[in-house]
């Protein structure tokens, strides 16, 4: 993302739907941003014409509709500023910088052996462009999808038949009782000694979810791409509050919003795994 392609958009809001729980889904229109953004790229969203909240809250494009111009966000309500979001009512007008971030190339990677993507809570928003992309260019696709509970998950019907779709929840009320990346592991350990191929893995969720699969994918040797959510304020790296450093301090510290938000796992730091 340069600058120079960055728009700041009045965009207007079609529609707000509470999708279970505190999961809710908008569309809006924006087709300057619609008809520039790649899959895991993301916006920056005014809140209001007010200075409370005072900065703007970043959200990753969970739906990218060049067509209609259509952008949508998928998010969970955690405080001031998704509650507003949650409160929208069609027709109403928001402010969304974007898109922001390099997003991702899925030409850029290699897919011989196909594609697996792990997702936490609402890390799958920005995989849903991804799982659209891989499964129109026919890759082999698989999702590793977990939340808490059902009444966290977000909505995983568009992903449609074309993939083997794995689903986990904490308190088991939907798909297997457990955490996604005993079920993601479990799954490696299971493949016969004649997979020899080495899929790519995409992962978006919690840090500690990250660490796991950075660890995981370690074991079994495959490569892995991380999409990180470090809170931020302006978004096109001004403010320097999102930095991640890199690994082993090679490359000092890389900013989330503008190096990122994906990564190579093994470009940066994420810390130790503590289970
Ligand atoms: C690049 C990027 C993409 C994102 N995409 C999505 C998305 O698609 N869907 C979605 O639901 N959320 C997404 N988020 C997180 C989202 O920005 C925050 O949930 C939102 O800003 C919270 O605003 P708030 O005013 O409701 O909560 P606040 O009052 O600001 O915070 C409420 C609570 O949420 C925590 N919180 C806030 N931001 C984050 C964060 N980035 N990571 C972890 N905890 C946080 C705070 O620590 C606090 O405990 C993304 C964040 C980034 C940086």
């Amino acid at each position: 993302m340069s600058l120079r392609e960055l728009v700041d958009v009045d965009a207007r809001i079609v529609s707000v739907e509470n999708l279970r729980g505190k999961v809710y889904k908008t569309a809006m229109i924006a087709p300057e941003i619609a008809q520039r953004a790649k899959p895991m790229q993301f916006v920056n969203i005014a809140l209001g014409n007010s200075t409370d909240p005072l900065l703007r809250r970043p959200f990753s494009l969970s739906g990218i509709h060049p067509g209609s111009g259509i952008i949508e966000i998928t998010f969970a309500v955690v405080g001031r500023g998704t509650q507003i979001m949650a409160g929208w009512q069609p027709g109403q007008q928001a402010k969304v910088l974007g898109p922001l971030g390099n997003g991702l190339d899925l030409g850029g990677l290699c897919l011989d052996h196909g594609l697996i993507l792990v997702a936490g809570g609402t890390g799958l928003a920005p995989l849903l462009p991804v799982a659209s992309v891989a499964l129109e260019a026919q890759v082999d696709l698989k999702v590793f999808y977990g939340a808490r509970s059902a009444d966290d998950l977000l909505d995983t019907g568009e992903l449609g038949a074309g993939c083997q779709f794995y689903l986990a929840t904490d308190d088991g009320s939907a798909g297997t009782k457990g955490l996604v990346t005993d079920v993601f592991e479990s799954y490696l350990s299971g493949l016969g000694t004649g997979d020899t191929g080495r899929p790519t893995v995409i992962a978006c969720g919690p840090k500690p979810m990250l660490r796991q699969i950075k660890r995981i994918c370690k074991r079994y040797g495959l490569p892995l791409v991380v999409s990180l959510e470090e809170r931020m304020a302006c978004g096109y790296g001004v403010c320097q509050g999102c930095v991640v450093p890199s690994a082993g301090m090679k490359h000092g510290y890389y900013r989330v919003c503008t190096d990122g938000p994906v990564f190579w796992a093994d470009d940066i730091d994420l810390g130790e795994c503590t289970t």
